[in-house]
């Protein structure tokens, strides 16, 4: 695209479109970077000046089959030119979300029953609380409705969701969170654990302080606990070594219900189908969206599993239909979107390829920056990871914030085209690469982020 015309894209960009997670102000004062993309194609990205970019975040951890997927864009003109829309109220259906519905109860396994479909990851956790709202209320317990969730954990950013969200910045300004959402600690070792702790004994202390919250506030009126398998957003952190069995007990004890918020790790990111299929976790309730499609076209779900399914026809029974519905619900050509990009997670077993050359990235990330005086912590599972970035490694001195290493290390990462992303929360280079890459792309990324990391680290 010739200069003048991004110049030109570039002021209507800044004076008409509201974009998330940017410092409004700066933008519109052109203080900060606008990117016009133009087109992708595997793990590329290219820019309207033509540069190109890998992508080692997948978007937003979520084109798991990589850009230009031409069977699914078929398949979605196709559904458009047959039939791009038709409700799913009172019984509607039509073959792709038929199809697709049936698949995911299939691989999900776990005595799911049935799919709920909206179009984010965000609204997929507003029908979970209100489904467990419900739940309660069928079983006449109507105060018990608080829900747990985690430090630093990520479930969107709506009122309910940017509650369950344990970080500030989603929160801060906007009156959040509304007081039935609980946060309990973070299980991340590194800056959590006390000197000489084993995982296991971290992951105990992590059970004990959930109990001890339910029991605070009362186990009468605590309805849910709702956790990432491996906590996304908040920094990439895998859970330590029996967590979720740990945390499990304790569920169980209470009987409080678990929904396991599988909106990154479903569909093979973490090496198995999904993230509670690689920690044994036991699901009531499984958000889902990003690589249920590789977002080419936006569809979440829930997983409904069979003790609140069952709760749910007795309620109808009870009280009538069901009050939860959205217009795009199981949308025609989402799911068409959906099926196409399944067959290509089948045929290509991208979860093996997540476990095979996951485990190589991880190996590689180790090698490369297990030693370096400015990575603290080199943690990952599968095609996820992260880099920890500390002042002192040995004393273990965080930064200060206002040096902003994580987001330098991104843009010295971008310089050397590659994508990776400063995390929220802390001074956190995360990676989640397509679950097409391949050994030679990881190298490729090692590479370009090991140059990024050392020119941070001479500038400091
Ligand atoms: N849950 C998790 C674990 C996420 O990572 C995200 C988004 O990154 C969401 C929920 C919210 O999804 P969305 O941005 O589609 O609303």
């Amino acid at each position: 695209m010739d200069k003048a015309r991004i110049a030109e894209l570039s002021v209507t960009d800044r004076a008409n479109v509201f974009h998330p997670s940017t410092h409004l102000a700066q933008f519109a004062r052109g203080e900060a970077p606008n990117r016009i993309i133009t087109k992708a194609e595997g793990i590329y990205i290219e820019d309207a000046e033509g540069v190109r970019s890998l992508d080692g975040f997948s978007g937003l951890y979520c084109v798991n089959v990589g850009y230009g997927r031409k069977e699914i864009a078929d398949a979605i003109a196709e559904q458009a030119n047959t039939l791009a829309y038709f409700h799913a109220y009172v019984g509607h259906s039509h073959e792709p979300v038929i199809k697709l519905s049936e698949r995911i109860v299939r691989k999900a396994g776990m005595g799911m029953q049935r799919v709920y479909y909206g179009m984010s990851g965000s609204d997929a956790n507003e029908t979970n609380i209100k489904l467990v709202w419900y739940y309660n209320n069928v079983l006449g317990r109507p105060e018990k409705k608080k829900i747990i969730s985690r430090q630093r954990g990520y479930h969107g950013s709506g009122i309910m969701t940017g509650s369950l969200t344990g970080l500030g910045l989603f929160q801060d300004h906007f009156d959040l969170p509304v007081n039935v959402i609980k946060h309990t600690m973070c299980p991340h070792q590194y800056w959590n654990g006390m000197d000489g702790e084993t995982e296991e004994e971290f992951s105990q202390r992590c059970a004990d302080e959930l109990e001890k919250m339910i029991i605070a506030e009362g186990p009468d009126t605590v309805a849910a606990f709702i956790g990432e398998p491996i906590l996304g957003t908040g920094g990439i952190i895998p859970p330590p070594a029996g967590y979720w069995q740990a945390i499990q007990k304790v569920l169980d004890k209470y009987d409080v219900l678990l929904i396991a918020d599988e909106v990154i790790t479903g569909f093979g990111r973490t090496g198995q189908y999904f993230g509670s299929h690689t920690y044994g976790m036991k699901p009531d309730l499984i958000a889902i969206a990003k690589g249920l499609t590789s977002a080419y076209l936006p569809l979440s779900g829930v997983i409904v599993g069979e003790r609140v399914w069952k709760v749910l026809e007795q309620g109808t029974d009870e009280f009538g239909a069901i009050g939860h519905g959205w217009t795009y619900s199981a949308h025609p050509m989402c799911a068409a979107a959906g099926n196409a990009n399944l067959d290509i997670v089948d045929k290509e077993d991208l979860p093996a390829n997540a476990r095979e050359v996951g485990g190589y990235f991880q190996q590689k990330l180790h090698e490369t920056f297990g030693d370096h005086p400015m990575v603290g912590e080199v943690r990952g599972v599968g095609l996820m990871a992260a880099l920890e970035f500390v002042a002192d490694k040995d004393k273990k001195e965080r930064f200060d914030p206002s040096k902003k290493v994580g987001y330098s290390v991104a843009g010295a990462c971008l310089e050397e085209g590659l994508i990776a992303r400063a995390m929220p929360h802390g001074e956190i280079l995360g990676f989640a690469p397509p679950l097409i890459v391949t050994k030679d792309d990881i190298d490729t990324i090692v590479a370009k982020a090991k140059t990024a990391v050392d020119k941070v680290y001479a500038a400091l």
